[in-house]
């Protein structure tokens, strides 16, 4: 049994790594500071038992957890950087401040990593490339800052400092981090909040209400199940190399959001419809469309032996049986 730290554990992909993590019979601590978490905190309380829960930013951690008494002798053999602003509408309320937050949060993880001696998995964004090459994002390409200053611009590149830090970090003391890239993250628990595709869509389509297709639907994107990216996180704390980063992100999955669109309505609504508009009719004036964005994930299916399998239309009614089973709000 390992002592393994999961910071973000109630959010969307942390609550799925944490019920992988506890099914293998690991003890899990969480530190979330529950801001954002996809379902109410009772409900991961009772989905997630026998998980330890400290309260707080992850920048707070060491003084929390010291006054708490609950973290101080703790040692951890893993942890895992999950804690994030999260999501095209999410973000938009930390505007400004989340350049100070991610990069606080990363600095704090990575000396709890380092006293504790502990191997971290820092999760970044595929937001870094800016859209790689017409949409194709690998990790041997340069990333690209947009002119446009743009919210989604600060949180790419806050990931982005935060990830060049600790890898010069690791190269300069005794210390073990592999960074992970997720491409476009769906399943169960996602909520629409954040203003996510996915769970909008099927909302919208389980409504019997249009599906708002931003822009002209052309836009590509490849959605990943989060099963397979907790698959991905695991092998990258077993196998990851120190200082690399790893593409998670399902090549096959790739599509126009018109089609994805079309599937959804194929699987819950046949004979429904679209409509176009623009996101910022919705979010307001500070929403930001990405560039199109697909992975290169040769590295992680070489190095990692990742083997992402879930598809499209299996991601659709994964999330489509969940909501109908849940009868939870997603807004
Ligand atoms: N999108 C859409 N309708 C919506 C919400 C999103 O057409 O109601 C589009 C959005 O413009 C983007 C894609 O779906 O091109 C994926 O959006 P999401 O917010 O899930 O992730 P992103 O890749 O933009 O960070």
């Amino acid at each position: 049994m390992k002592q393994i730290l999961v910071s973000g554990g109630f959010g969307f992909i942390g609550s799925h790594l944490v019920e992988r993590l506890l099914a293998e019979g690991h003890q899990v601590h969480v530190v979330d500071n529950l801001v954002s978490n996809p379902i109410p905190y009772s409900d991961l309380i009772a989905e997630l038992p026998n998980t330890h829960l400290l309260t707080c930013d992850i920048a707070d951690i060491e003084w929390y957890g010291s006054h708490t008494h609950l973290f101080p002798y703790q040692e951890f053999d893993e942890i895992y950087h999950l804690a994030s602003p999260v999501g095209p509408a999410g973000i938009l309320p930390h505007a400004g401040k989340i350049t100070r937050q991610v990069i606080e949060g990363a600095y704090a993880v990575m000396n709890l990593a380092y006293r504790r001696g502990a191997k971290l998995v820092f999760v970044s964004t595929s937001e870094i490339y800016g859209g790689g090459i017409d949409g194709l994002c690998s990790e041997s390409m340069s990333r690209v800052i947009q002119a446009d200053v743009t919210v989604r611009l600060e949180y790419a590149a806050a990931k982005l400092a935060a990830e060049i830090s600790l890898i010069n970090t690791c190269r300069v003391r005794d210390q073990y981090a592999v960074i992970i890239r997720p491409f476009n993250v769906a399943g169960p628990r996602q909520s629409g909040k954040g203003g996510f595709v996915l769970p909008r869509f099927i909302q919208q389509a389980m409504a019997g209400e249009p599906l708002t297709v931003f822009g002209n639907g052309t836009q590509v994107r490849a959605f990943t199940h989060v099963r397979d990216i907790v698959d991905g996180l695991l092998l990258a704390m077993e196998k990851g190399r120190n200082c690399e980063a790893y593409n998670l992100g399902n090549p096959a999955n790739k599509l126009r959001i018109l089609d994805l669109a079309n599937q959804v309505l194929d699987v819950i609504q046949p004979g429904g419809t679209t409509v176009f508009m623009d996101g910022k009719s919705i979010y307001g004036p500070l929403y930001a469309e990405a560039n199109d964005k697909y992975p290169d994930a040769s590295k992680a299916i070489t190095e990692l032996g990742w083997k992402p399998q879930i598809g499209v239309k299996a991601t659709i009614e994964d999330v489509h049986q969940y909501m109908t089973r849940d009868e939870r709000v997603m807004e």
